[in-house]
């Protein structure tokens, strides 16, 4: 059975469908979500202890159903709505990383001076001390 992924334009929350007739709607922002194309393909889901929830899942739908109630244990307790998704540490898109702000941060990196040109520095305006 295809997937279909759809991303909210502006919570940026990630949902898969089964069927691609329809754009679903954000369950917090309640606009229409876009359709989201990849080639990626998600490793298969592995059962294991989830330290978000505090518990194992022992399947996908496990996984999401225990979000689910995670986000509407949230939503009670805070008065604010939370919506958990979750998220693949390989999707740029979800943590709002912009090929400008890839591109800010290795520039802030390789442009940061070595421990040794800090030295110099330190050294002639202290003396050498
Ligand atoms: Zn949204």
């Amino acid at each position: 059975m295809p997937l279909y992924e759809w991303r909210c334009p502006k919570c940026h929350a990630l949902t898969t469908t089964t069927d691609n007739s329809t754009p679903p709607t954000c369950t917090l922002c309640t606009i229409s979500l876009h359709r989201r194309y990849t080639f990626y393909k998600p490793a298969p889901f592995t059962p294991h202890f989830n330290v978000s929830l505090g518990r194992h899942v022992s399947s996908r739908q496990d996984f999401l159903e225990g979000l689910k109630a995670a986000s509407d244990s949230a939503t009670e307790r805070t008065g604010i709505p939370h919506n958990y998704v979750p998220i693949d540490i390989a999707d740029r898109d979800a943590f709002g990383a912009t090929d400008e702000s890839m591109d800010d941060y290795h520039r802030q990196h390789h442009d940061s001076p070595t421990y040794d040109q800090l030295r110099e520095v330190h050294a002639s305006e202290t003396g050498g001390i």
